[in-house]
């Protein structure tokens, strides 16, 4: 079923474990859900809402066919065009090499958060991610389709281009560092919070409160955000969610985005790139400042 040019290389064998479905990936995931029964940050009823965080997991569930099925093909098209590639792997020792590969992949999995927010188009569909008010360990995969079906190409054309075969392993720890990090669990991660996306800090990033808006957009290390100035480690527990209604719907939720872009693309074309507000700021909230 897996081509060997989408599985890990052989130094990480170790790794592999995670790939096997049901196996340590599910595990992970239960454990996650057993803690969050065991010691809830928010405890809390069975609702609707807890209903459509299962949908989205089955629908992240399906699209990892997608993944299986794009990811070589992908890779064959780049070698068949002769695109150019970096070769950090070849230029690099090991440690340099390494180090390297995650500064880059978190730099830019930062701006490209950046850009989920600021630009208004993708605001429209990332705002689905920020729609849950019952954020739990699921929520990494409550996205739109659209989402969730863009970024494994921008990851792997990314990685192509630097020449990086580690995204694959790397892509699993940050996958399980997602995972913690939307996780309803009350355990204190103390300092630890300054260098990787605990809950503590990603909580913070959907936090429905305006002074946290645009903060800790780094969904694994919190580097970036300490280098540009968005780090917020506010220790309290706050509501998660948007100030705006969305409906808990799941064909909703997949659909509103396209309305809303449709409407802005009929008021004016340019209004979907150019403007720096996105509707959060729209209604005269601006970048959080009590962090
Ligand atoms: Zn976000
Ligand atoms: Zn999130």
């Amino acid at each position: 079923m897996f081509s060997p040019s989408w599985l890990p290389p052989k130094d990480f064998e170790l790794l592999r474990w995670l790939f096997v479905p049901g196996g340590g990936y599910g595990f992970v995931l239960v454990g996650l859900a057993l803690l969050e029964l065991l010691i809830p940050q928010n405890r809390r009823r069975w609702t609707r809402a807890s209903l459509l965080s299962g949908a989205y997991l089955l629908m992240a569930g399906k699209l990892g066919i997608y993944t299986v099925a794009v990811t070589p093909l992908i890779r064959k098209l780049w070698l068949y065009f002769n695109l150019p590639s970096a070769h950090l792997d070849r230029i690099l020792p090991l440690p340099l090499y390494m180090l390297v590969t995650v500064l880059v992949a978190t730099f830019l999995g930062y701006w490209a958060h950046v850009g989920l927010h600021r630009i208004p188009l993708l605001w429209h569909i990332h705002k689905i991610h920020h729609s849950p008010r019952n954020l739990n360990c699921g929520s990494v995969y409550h996205k739109h389709f659209l989402e969730l079906i863009l970024h494994t190409p921008a990851a792997l054309i990314a990685s192509l281009a630097l020449g990086t075969d580690l995204v694959a392993p790397f892509g699993i720890i940050f996958i399980l560092i997602d995972f913690v990090g939307h996780s309803n669990v009350k355990l204190n991660f103390g300092k630890l919070s300054y260098v990787i996306s605990t809950p503590q800090v990603h909580r913070i990033h959907h936090s429905r409160e305006p002074r946290h808006y645009d903060r800790n957009f780094g969904n694994q290390f919190m580097i970036w955000d300490h280098v540009f100035g968005t780090f917020c480690d506010d220790v309290e527990n706050p509501p998660t969610g948007l100030l705006e209604e969305i409906p808990e719907s799941f064909v909703k939720q997949q659909i509103l985005p396209l309305a809303w872009i449709a409407r802005d693309m009929g008021r004016r074309v340019s209004g979907l790139f150019t403007s720096a507000e996105t509707p959060r700021n729209r209604r005269g909230e601006s970048r959080g400042s009590g962090c």
